[in-house]
């Protein structure tokens, strides 16, 4: 286990990188280590960022309609709200509080994204703006595309010039999916998909979505794959 911060860290780090580093930590499950070491953080934007990680409420069960500000999470859909404490759990402001361990949250998404692709309903689609980076020279804009993520992996569709192009990554290809969240502050939330010598940084754009689930879909096809070979 790595300790989050410490007090001196927190005055010292940038807030976006705390951010970053709290949307990370449920990874590792710091969370955990942080109660048990009871250790308080009591940077008063703790919660900023986390509704893309808890991208879906489990109250009402709506997807991508949290938002998060101060200490607090929120769901759009149903008004519920969450304080996230300094000990880092979240408490409900109202009524019964569904998890108040962080990565309990994000299992129980993972979960409800696993009974998608069991039931083979698994299906995101949305136009993105990809630009690619094949060399160290830099990112070359690739223009708008649509994406497509179903349950048979990614396709990539959309012209460079005049020339259409298509990018396909079978479900067998990937067992994980690298997503960045507000990636160099450019466009917003990203996945990445590489070739053997290109990778694509892809922003959906114009709907609700979350690279989130995005990430946990690629896993949980991977292995409903491996499980029951074709
Ligand atoms: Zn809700």
């Amino acid at each position: 286990m790595t300790q989050l911060l410490t007090a001196e860290q927190v005055t010292a780090t940038p807030a976006d990188k705390i951010n970053t580093m709290i949307n990370q930590a449920f990874i590792y499950d710091d969370f955990a280590w942080q109660k048990e070491q009871q250790l308080r953080i009591t940077y008063p934007k703790r919660a900023e960022g986390l509704h893309k990680v808890l991208y879906q409420c489990p109250h009402c069960h709506t997807e991508y309609q949290m938002t998060s500000s101060g200490t607090q999470l929120n769901c759009v859909a149903c008004h519920k709200s969450w304080q996230m404490n300094e000990y880092g759990e979240l408490v409900a402001l109202d009524g019964l509080t569904e998890f108040s361990h962080i990565p309990d949250w994000y299992e129980w998404e993972r979960s409800n994204v696993r009974n998608e692709v069991q039931n083979g309903t698994y299906h995101f689609e949305s136009k993105v703006t990809v630009e690619s980076l094949p060399n160290a020279k830099g990112f070359i804009p690739l223009g708008e595309a649509l994406l497509r993520h179903d349950m048979d992996g990614f396709r990539l569709s959309g012209n460079y010039g005049n020339e259409p192009y298509e990018m396909i990554k079978s479900v067998d290809s990937m067992y994980s999916c690298h997503i960045e969240y507000s990636y160099l502050g450019k466009h917003g939330d990203c996945i990445d998909l590489n070739t053997l010598d290109d990778t694509y940084y892809i922003y959906p754009y114009g709907q609700p979505f979350s690279v989130t689930k995005i990430a946990l879909a690629t896993e949980e096809l991977y292995n409903h794959k491996k499980k029951k070979p074709s």
